[in-house]
């Protein structure tokens, strides 16, 4: 490997969209700069604001979760949690939470641990076995997202924050554009707003390949859970990763470009599209219809629910 065009140490990567080759040190400088450069933009801290922090125990959560704490949880005037959804995976899910429990542990944060068991009286195993129309994924998805969003609320969150990665971000914006669902596009987040019942969701991570929160997290020795979903090969968003990747290796940069695309075309986009009017479905979620999208997919289970 190449020397660090920084410090002339050993370099680690060769950055290959911006043709740098970077040590360990500088590595993680690059990745952290950006990193407090997102969280700056997409919060307007006044004092007094509680954050939950999405932790799956995978290595981007665990890396989001690292990087928050250090950048933002010595100020005395914010507070931090996390929240780990446990879906019922039997072979997956439970060595990810007393991972994240421990790591809690050490940094001082509230672990709070929902269950689609007892939110839903179902878990995603049972789903698999039974689903009907969609991938197991389609179901994990939604569930997840009304677990955490309950969970923060209760918690007394303004914010959600992620582990969304650019690769994920780059796969979703792709995946709304091919499916023509602009205004799932224009909703995409980081949301700039509160609404009724919602807790705003931000991304410190998406402007950070894949490639690099994994090296982060090696480089600067953080444990995770590294084992792959068993539902995993059956997400639609699959197809998706495969085509970007490919046009990633042949054209570095694509992703970041898809990503500055995106966020130029935002402001018109949310524009056009104002947020949705919100109701409270009979569970408590916000919906814009009569019933959330939880409810309507638990209601189709309801013979195999407890
Ligand atoms: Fe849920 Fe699919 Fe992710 Fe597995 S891969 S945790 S089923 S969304």
């Amino acid at each position: 490997m190449a020397a660090c065009d920084r410090c002339g140490g050993k370099a680690v990567t060769l950055v290959r969209y911006s043709g740098a080759h970077l040590c360990g040190r500088h590595f993680c400088e690059f990745v952290e700069k950006r990193v407090r450069h997102e969280l700056r933009r997409q919060l307007d801290l006044r004092g007094g604001e509680r954050m939950a922090m999405a932790v799956s125990g995978g290595k981007d959560s665990i890396v989001a979760l690292h990087l928050v704490a250090d950048i933002l949880g010595r100020r005395k005037d914010f507070e931090m949690c996390a929240v780990t959804v446990d879906e019922g995976i039997g072979r997956y899910r439970p060595p990810a939470i007393p991972l994240v429990s421990g790591l809690c542990g050490e940094l001082g944060i509230e672990h709070i641990v929902v269950s689609f068991e007892t939110l839903y009286g179902i878990t995603m195993d049972q789903v698999a076995e039974a689903r009907r129309d969609l991938s197991t994924c389609s179901y994990c998805g939604v569930l997840r997202r009304a677990a955490m969003n309950k969970a923060a609320r209760e918690w007394g969150a303004d914010f959600i924050a992620t582990g969304l990665n650019l690769d994920d971000t780059a796969q979703s914006i792709l995946m709304n554009l091919c499916r023509g669902d602009v205004e799932r596009l224009a909703r995409l987040g980081p949301h700039t707003s509160a609404q009724p019942g919602l807790v705003r969701r931000v991304q410190p991570l998406r402007t950070i390949p894949e490639g690099e929160t994994t090296l982060y997290a090696i480089v600067r020795g953080l444990r995770y859970h590294d084992l792959e979903c068993p539902y995993a090969p059956e997400a639609v968003r699959n197809s998706y990763r495969d085509v970007l990747s490919q046009l990633e290796d042949k054209f570095p940069g694509t992703r970041h470009s898809i990503l500055k695309s995106y966020d130029e075309l935002l402001q018109g986009l949310s524009s056009a599209y104002q947020p949705a009017r919100l109701v409270e479905c009979e569970c408590g979620e916000p919906t814009t219809r009569d019933l959330c999208k939880a409810c309507e997919l638990l209601r189709s289970l309801d013979g195999i629910r407890r």
